[in-house]
């Protein structure tokens, strides 16, 4: 059997580390060859074998219209004909910026920068220049980007500092963050009668989506949200993957909490290379060239990116956008639950807005280790029966999934039948 993906996965690993050039692509946690996808439209992707999937990773969240929405192809083709780059300030960013700041009330001013690793990373820095404190608070699972500061675990006792989670991050650097748990809330009021007047930030994915999907508790970012404003610290909700997916103001529009800084990307690229930090204003003056803390980007601010940006942002401001995106997206967890449950599968599943989580555990996690303790070879085993009926979930147990606009009840319902019919085979 001669496979176009066998033959360039072979010739990629030769060059790319890995054979990718992000690792959770190289399917190590999942096994096998990853699909080299050549083609999307709407809820469907083709590989270079020419075999058609349902795609639940719209690029790992970016895709929330799917995939070459035209209005979004048509932006991008029109700002590129007129030019790919000036280094100058444009229009279409001063549009993006207004538009960031008119959709979320805690925005006052923003910068745009390339990846979200850049947005939490600048948001840091800002955080620390703007306080005159190090000691960065985050929480195990949570991903920020892979900049020095936030590739960093939990060290072995509670409240001691953190180890780097990297080769390359130097011990010293990680002894500035403490790594706590996800959803403890007590643990977090230790930590800051500890610490309170060295913390900087507090960094949180208000939905984390990077261990799989976990929910906030009842209560735990109000009182992350307390304790930064009675000790000084800033609050910073990193919603690259939340923003305006979970809803139209992302998870502090759901929670009704204002951070002090926020972190966008994903979504308001709609594809393309945009991230963004932004919150308080007397916080963002601290930044070059108004303040200090410097920050800066060669295709920072991109026409061709944001415009591609805008597409999206006028596709999701459609009425009933969120509510048919929810919908859909409960259509297939309650689907999958039902079914698991009917063949008597120990798993669960549950959704937030356009996002959701698939768990091989009797109930949805609601802590790190919680995660940890589900059923990977159980995962690993679906995601390959799905993946060769053409289905196409996150290639790891340990990655939230996505439902586009694009994806319709008949394509929910084609991946019910087959994961039923998986389901239905793999009871013991
Ligand atoms: C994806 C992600 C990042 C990193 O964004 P990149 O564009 O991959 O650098 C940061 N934070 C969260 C919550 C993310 O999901």
């Amino acid at each position: 059997m001669t496979s176009r993906n066998q033959a360039l996965f072979d010739a990629a690993q030769r060059r790319i580390p890995g054979g990718v050039n992000s690792p959770v692509r190289a399917f190590r946690s999942v096994g096998g060859i990853p699909p080299f996808l050549r083609e999307g439209r709407g809820a469907h992707v083709w590989d270079e074998d020419g075999k058609r999937y349902t795609d639940y990773v719209g690029s790992w969240g970016p895709l929330i219209l799917g995939h070459a929405h035209p209005n979004v192809i048509r932006a991008v083709q029109d700002t590129a004909a007129r030019g790919l780059s000036f280094g100058t300030p444009t229009a279409l960013e001063v549009e993006m910026a207004e538009r960031l700041c008119a959709l979320l009330p805690c925005m006052e001013m923003v910068r745009l920068v390339s990846s979200g690793t850049e947005a939490t990373m600048s948001a840091i820095r800002l955080a620390r220049g703007a306080s005159g404190r190090d000691l960065l608070i985050k929480f195990e699972g949570c991903y920020h980007g892979h900049s020095d500061s936030l590739l960093v675990k939990a060290g072995s006792g509670l409240l001691t500092f953190g180890h780097p989670s990297s080769g390359g991050v130097p011990d010293d650097l990680a002894r500035h963050t403490l790594v706590l748990d996800y959803n403890d809330t007590e643990g977090l009021e230790r930590a800051f009668a500890e610490h309170a007047d060295r913390v900087a930030a507090l960094i949180v994915e208000p939905v984390a989506g990077n261990m799989n999907l976990v929910a906030p508790r009842p209560g735990f970012l109000q009182a992350a949200c307390d304790l930064c404003t009675r000790h000084g610290a800033v609050l910073i909700f990193d919603e690259v993957m939340t923003g305006f997916r979970v809803g139209p103001r992302g998870a502090q529009g759901l929670y009704g909490i204002e951070p002090d800084l926020l972190t966008l990307g994903k979504v308001i690229g709609g594809g393309m290379p945009v991230a963004a930090f932004g919150g308080r204003r007397e916080l963002m003056e601290h930044i070059a060239p108004l303040g200090a803390v410097y920050q800066a980007g060669t295709l920072s601010g991109n026409p061709v990116a944001v415009a591609a940006g805008l597409a999206t942002l006028d596709g999701i401001s459609a009425p009933g956008f969120y509510e048919a995106l929810e919908k859909r997206t409960r259509q297939l967890v309650d689907g999958l639950n039902e079914s698991a449950k009917r063949h008597g599968i120990r798993f669960s599943a549950q959704s937030v807005g356009g996002m959701f989580g698939l768990y091989f555990a009797e109930h949805c996690p609601e802590s790190y280790a919680e995660v940890m303790s589900c059923d990977k070879e159980a995962f690993n085993r679906f995601f390959h029966a799905m993946l060769d009926a053409g289905h196409y979930f996150a290639p790891s147990a340990y990655e939230a999934g996505f439902v586009s606009a694009a994806h319709e009840e008949s394509d929910i319902a084609a991946t019910l039948a087959a994961a039923d019919a998986y389901f239905s085979k793999a009871r013991r």
